[in-house]
C-alpha cells in the first residue's frame, strides 16, 4: 500500500513525485508511454525559469532521474481500470493491482492531430503543436497556422511577430475564439486569414516544405511554408477515472488551483486539470501542489 499514487509521468506527475518524495511518503509512478511525457517532443524549452535553454528530452531524463533518485517507485505501465476501497484507491494496469492511500492524477491532454499522411513523420521538421515552444526556430519564415480558437489565434499572433508570413487557415468564417483575439489578429499586417478552407495534404520528405488547401467548395491551393503550427484542440483522456473525480463537459478534471477534486484523497494536477495556461512551467507548479495537498490530506487523515 503506497501512500500517494500518481497516474502519470510527466512534468506534473514526476514533480508530485519529488515533493511527496521530500516529503517522505511512499509513492508509484504509473505512466503508460514514456516518462517526461509531452515535453519530450519539445526539441528545445527555453521558457523554463532558470534553465535558458534545454531539450525536452534532457529535462525530462534530468526531472525522472531525479524523482528516481528521491525513491519514487514507477512501472511503465497504462492504467486501465481505477477504483475506490474501503481505505483508499486501486489502480489496475498491466494486469497487476496497485493500491494507495491518495491519488494524484497527472493524465496531462494529447493535442489534436489533423490526421494527415506524414503528420507524425514530420513532427520536429516544421510540423509542432506549440507555437510557443517552437516558434522561435521558424524566425523571417513563412508558416501556416491550423485552427479557430483561442489557441489558433495566440499562437498566430505570437508568430506574427517573429515569423515572415503567418496564414491562419480555419474550416469555418466564424472563429470559436474570444472576440478581443480575432480582433487583434486582423491588425496584424503579416497575418493572411484562409477561411472556410482545410489543411489536406503536407508536402515535404524529410522537412515540411509546403501544405496544401482544400476550400469549402472543393477547390484546392498550395502554401510554400516551412512550417504548420496544428492548433486544433486538445483530448483530455480521464474516462478511466471519470468515477473517482468529476471531469468537466471536454472531460478535463475538475479541481481549483489546490488541485483537490470533489473527491477526499483524489488530486489533480497539469494539463489533465480544468485550468487556463497549460505550460510546462504550470504542471511543475500543480504537481507541486497536489503533492503538498495530498500529504496534507494524509496528515490529517492521520494516515
Ligand atoms: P478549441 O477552442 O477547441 O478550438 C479548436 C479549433 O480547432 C476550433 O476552431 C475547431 O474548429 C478547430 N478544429 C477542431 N478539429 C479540427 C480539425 N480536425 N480540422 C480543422 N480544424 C479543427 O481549442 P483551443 O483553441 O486549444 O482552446 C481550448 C480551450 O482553452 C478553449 O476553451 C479556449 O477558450 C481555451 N483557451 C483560452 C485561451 C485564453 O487566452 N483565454 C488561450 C488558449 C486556449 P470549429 O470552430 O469549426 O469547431
Amino acid at each position: 500500500m503506497y501512500d500517494i499514487l500518481i497516474v502519470g509521468g510527466g512534468t506534473a506527475g514526476l514533480t508530485a513525485a519529488l515533493y511527496a518524495r521530500r516529503a517522505g511518503r511512499s509513492v508509484l509512478v504509473l505512466e503508460g508511454g514514456g516518462f517526461g511525457g509531452q515535453i519530450t517532443a519539445s526539441p528545445l524549452v527555453e521558457n523554463y525559469p532558470g534553465i535558458p535553454s534545454i531539450s525536452g528530452m534532457a529535462f525530462a531524463d534530468a526531472l525522472t532521474g531525479q524523482a528516481l533518485d528521491l525513491g519514487a517507485d514507477a512501472e511503465l505501465e497504462r492504467v486501465a481500470a481505477a477504483r475506490r476501497t474501503g481505505d483508499g484507491f486501486v489502480l489496475t494496469a498491466g494486469g497487476r493491482s496497485f493500491s494507495g492511500r491518495a491519488l494524484v492524477l497527472a493524465t496531462g491532454a494529447k493535442h489534436r492531430k489533423l490526421g494527415l499522411s506524414g503528420e507524425e513523420r514530420l513532427v520536429g521538421n516544421g510540423v509542432s503543436y506549440c507555437a510557443a515552444c517552437d516558434g522561435a526556430f521558424f524566425a523571417g519564415e513563412d508558416v501556416a497556422v491550423a485552427g479557430g480558437g483561442d489557441s489558433a489565434l495566440q499562437a498566430a499572433l505570437f508568430l506574427s511577430k517573429r515569423c515572415g508570413r503567418v496564414y491562419l487557415v480555419h474550416r469555418r468564417e466564424e472563429f470559436r475564439a474570444e472576440p478581443c483575439h480575432v480582433a487583434a489578429l486582423k491588425k496584424r499586417e503579416n497575418i493572411t486569414l484562409c477561411l472556410s478552407r482545410q489543411v489536406t495534404a503536407l508536402e515535404g520528405a524529410d522537412s515540411l516544405t509546403g501544405v496544401e488547401l482544400t476550400a469549402a467548395g472543393g477547390v484546392r491551393e498550395r502554401l510554400p511554408v516551412t512550417g504548420l503550427f496544428v492548433a486544433v484542440g486538445q483530448e483530455p483522456d480521464n474516462r478511466v477515472f471519470a468515477d473517482l473525480a468529476e471531469l468537466d463537459a471536454a472531460g478535463y478534471v475538475r479541481a481549483g488551483e489546490d488541485c483537490r477534486t470533489s473527491t477526499p484523497g483524489v488530486f489533480a494536477a497539469g494539463d489533465c486539470r480544468t485550468k487556463e495556461l497549460r505550460q510546462l512551467t504550470t504542471a511543475a507548479a500543480d504537481g507541486a501542489q497536489a503533492a503538498a495537498a495530498a500529504c496534507s490530506w494524509l496528515d490529517q487523515a492521520g494516515l
